[in-house]
């Protein structure tokens, strides 16, 4: 096992990969908010396997919380992710930056990406302004480690989206890979805000999965009713105690509107809902094995 380097600064960081690529090594980034769990260490595992070293970013970005969203709640747990990232292995090195440090100029003062509708759509319709802060940290972070690899989940399967569309529009020379949803045994997707639900909250949540589940069914049987298959997940969710944001059926590779002729493959089923203080969201591919990038 390789010894984990923990820095917090950006001229740290840039010694530590220079050095890497002084020996010709290639380099992949991982970027989190933290608090690790299995899906994060998929993603590194991920990582591991794609090029010869591995950076871990945790930060949790001010620019992707709205008003009155959970930035200060956000669990922050960094002595147990540095003993997490040591166990697994597969990280050289965890970035942990401060705030000053990524926005130098002041969050207020930052100059940010803004993204076109796409990042106003499905999550971006509850969160204004939420994927311009992810676009704005994610090109910060890329410009720091300048990676051969960025890692992302298709957890948050808008986010890929948005940042391969970032990608090539910004024309920054980056490989893009996506990794599976880790889950619980019950089917919930893993998240730290799970920890955000009560016992009874925490019973009914793998009910979005299954929710999810049921909608890919009926497509991969041929129902092309779009709406009609929405509003029965909506109101599935409704009854077990939800509070729907939005269950939609989407072109997988663009997240545009399907036009009811789509092969199973093409298309994605996602949702987004409250249980209490825990907004969870969701996705599932028609075709389990089409992954976008
Ligand atoms: P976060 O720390 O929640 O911002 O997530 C950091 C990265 O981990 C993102 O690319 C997420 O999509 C990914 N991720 C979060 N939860 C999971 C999960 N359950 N399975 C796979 N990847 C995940």
């Amino acid at each position: 096992m390789s010894q984990l380097v923990i820095e917090s600064t950006v001229a740290g960081l840039r010694r530590t990969v220079d050095e890497w690529r002084a020996s010709n090594q290639t380099v992949a980034l991982v970027p989190t908010m933290g608090n690790l769990h299995r899906g994060h260490l998929s993603l590194a595992r991920l990582a591991f396997d794609l090029a010869d070293r591995v950076v871990l970013s945790i930060f949790v970005n001010p620019t992707q919380f709205g008003a009155g969203e959970d930035y200060t709640a956000y669990p922050r747990t960094l002595d147990k992710d540095t003993s997490a990232a040591r166990v697994a292995g597969t990280i050289d090195a965890l970035f942990v930056p401060e705030v000053d440090e990524i926005y130098p100029f002041g969050v207020e003062q930052a100059v940010q990406v803004k993204m076109p509708s796409i990042g106003r759509e499905l999550c971006g319709a509850a969160r204004p302004g939420h994927f311009d802060g992810v676009a704005t940290v994610v090109a910060r972070f890329l410009n720091i480690v300048v990676p051969d690899t960025v890692v992302f989940g298709l957890k948050d399967y808008q986010q890929l989206i948005i940042i391969k569309r970032m990608v090539e529009d910004l024309q920054i020379g980056v490989r893009i890979a996506a990794g599976p949803i880790e889950r619980e045994p019950d089917g919930l997707a893993m998240s730290s805000r799970n920890r955000y639900l009560t016992d009874r909250e925490r019973a009914i949540a793998p009910e979005l999965h299954r929710t999810l589940r049921l909608t890919t069914d009926a497509l991969r049987d041929g129902e092309r009713d779009f709406a009609l298959l929405s509003d029965s997940a909506r109101t599935r969710l409704d009854e077990a105690g939800f509070k729907v944001d939005y269950v939609e059926i989407r072109e997988a590779r663009s997240l545009g509107k399907p036009n009811g002729r789509d092969a199973p493959e093409d298309l994605i089923v996602l949702g987004a809902a409250w249980l209490g203080k825990a907004r969870l969201i969701d996705n599932l591919n028609v075709s389990p094995d089409s992954i976008p990038v």
